[in-house]
């Protein structure tokens, strides 16, 4: 006993050190990119961040395609990309016309592999209200040219957050509004029940492609009625249950 005990101890320690020290950096990384939660001075840490495409029948029509349900599609963005509501952008490099798109975002909690519908809310830890900034010129190039869609979708303080609030504080999603107001003009005004595809349905799909795991974010598609911003406007947007979003767009920056 006293032998085995001696030689275990030392391995013990290996470990504990290996784990708690932090490599040494050419450089220092960038702050892990988090995110508020309602109730909670802990913050969410963010993984990776999947967003869906056309997910409400009405978006779909008015950017020229009718929606199917043959399979939902997605693109990524960088979790770096994370903004928190409230902040204020610089308008962003390299377009001119850059759009909002508000957003039921699914915040993940647990390990989902292969999870079945039934199943697929048990990986969720909360909901919160997001914006898929957008520099749609860019987006629609690549859609013409049969480009990927990352120059439109993935770039610097693209993925706009509020604070998550926690599956059980929320309840069951159904037919919450989500809306959008630039200046206090309504623009985006729907329903959670108007997706193309349920959060389930959603997460069980993308749990056969990727290991969802603790820390991903799901921004779910946006309703009808996108439009451009500019510099000096307000945007809010609203999820009912939810804390709302809010964005204010800056000058583009000089070199
Ligand atoms: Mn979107």
């Amino acid at each position: 006993m006293l032998v085995a005990r001696g030689r275990s101890r030392p391995a013990l320690r290996r470990i504990s050190r290996v784990t708690a020290s932090a490599p040494d950096l050419v450089f220092p990384a960038r702050p892990l990119p988090t995110v508020a939660v309602v109730g909670e001075t802990a913050r969410f840490p963010v993984r990776r961040i999947f967003c869906v495409g056309r997910n409400y029948a009405d978006h779909a029509k008015e950017m020229g395609v009718e929606v199917d349900r043959e399979a939902p599609f997605y693109f990524l963005k960088d979790a770096g990309s994370i903004v928190a509501s409230g902040a204020t952008i610089p308008y962003p490099q390299g377009t001119k016309d850059f759009h909002h798109e508000m957003e039921f975002v699914v915040a993940i909690g647990a390990q989902a592999f292969q999870a079945s519908v039934e199943h697929a809310l048990e990986a969720v830890y909360g909901y919160a209200a997001g914006l898929d900034m957008t520099r749609r010129d860019l987006q629609a190039k690549a859609k013409a040219t049969a480009k990927p869609w990352d120059f439109g979708k993935n770039f610097e303080n693209g993925a706009v957050i509020a604070p998550i609030v926690r599956k059980a504080d929320f309840g069951a999603i159904g037919a919450q509004r989500i809306g959008l107001a630039v200046d206090g003009v309504l623009r985006q005004n729907s329903a959670l029940d108007d997706m193309v595809w349920s959060v389930p349905e959603l997460i069980s799909h993308l749990s056969h492609f990727y290991r969802l795991a603790p820390g991903d974010l799901i921004y779910t598609g946006t309703p009808a009625g996108v439009g451009a911003v500019m510099p000096g406007n307000r945007i809010v947007g609203t999820i009912d249950g939810l804390p709302s979003v809010e964005l204010r767009i800056g000058p583009a920056e000089t070199a």
